[in-house]
């Protein structure tokens, strides 16, 4: 079992194929302290998929090793490893059933007025306060079809209400209308306070607000600084 984690996070010298002789991630090395924001950029194909699916242990690494607060993951059940992460992909898991019920999803113990508030917080309570049945609304392929903008906010308030130490953020890349990217850099802002997040970036915004960027070129980190360093 992995303890209750702070959120420090260190790839040591970390090596990974998918296939064996082809080298995906070549040493890769670095030290995130608790809460700090990491930008991952780089062409498709240079490994920042590879390298957050590490993170959670998608793929357990070929050599090298990952550490949480000093604790090397392999050595950890993956539950209790996923349990204090939260994973949003780009295109984010909606199932059938109400938007109360997919916010929900992770922590069913929550209360209507949690998932609520969570909702706001993020900023998405307002494209929600606008549908015919609001948090009651049913969404599933036949009903309401909610844009990738809208989706990917739903799961920043289901993450809020699950309050992981760890963040994983895969953004849209999709063009959002520009009311929703501007609750998505709001409510993104409100949920990386206080977590440890790496955030494969593609707005600039959220390049320009990360604590560090990492920027990776076939396998390796070539720079990492902040906007202003690079
Ligand atoms: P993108 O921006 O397109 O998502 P990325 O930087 O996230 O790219 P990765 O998805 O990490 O890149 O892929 C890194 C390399 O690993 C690529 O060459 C890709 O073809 C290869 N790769 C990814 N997934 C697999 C897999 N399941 N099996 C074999 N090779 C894979």
């Amino acid at each position: 079992e992995l303890p209750l984690i702070k959120g420090k996070v260190e790839f040591k010298d970390v090596v990974f194929e998918y296939e064996e002789g082809e080298r995906i991630l070549k040493n890769v090395s670095f030290s995130v302290n608790p809460g700090e924001t990491i930008a991952l950029v780089g062409a498709t194909g240079s490994g920042k998929t590879t390298i957050v699916s590490l993170l959670s242990r998608f793929y357990d690494v070929s050599t090298g090793k990952i550490e949480i607060d000093g604790v090397d993951i392999s050595t950890v059940t993956i539950p209790s490893l996923r349990k204090q992460m939260g994973v949003m992909l780009q295109d984010p898991f909606i199932f059938s059933g109400t938007i109360m019920d997919n916010i929900r999803y992770g922590r069913l113990d929550a209360t209507d007025e949690e998932v609520i508030a969570a909702a706001k917080a993020v900023q998405a309570h307002q494209f929600i306060s606008g549908l015919a049945d609001g948090y009651q609304t049913e969404v599933n392929e036949r009903g309401t079809r909610l844009s990738t903008g809208q989706r990917q906010l739903i799961s920043f308030a289901r993450a809020l209400l699950a309050d992981p130490k760890i963040l994983i953020l895969d953004e849209a890349t999709s063009s959002i209308d520009t009311e929703t990217e501007l609750a998505l850099q709001k409510g993104l802002e409100t949920l990386l306070a206080g977590r440890t997040s790496f955030i494969i970036a593609h707005r600039l915004s959220t390049i320009q607000n990360a604590n560090r960027i990492l920027v990776i070129d076939k396998g390796k980190i070539i720079e990492e600084g902040s906007h202003n360093e690079l």
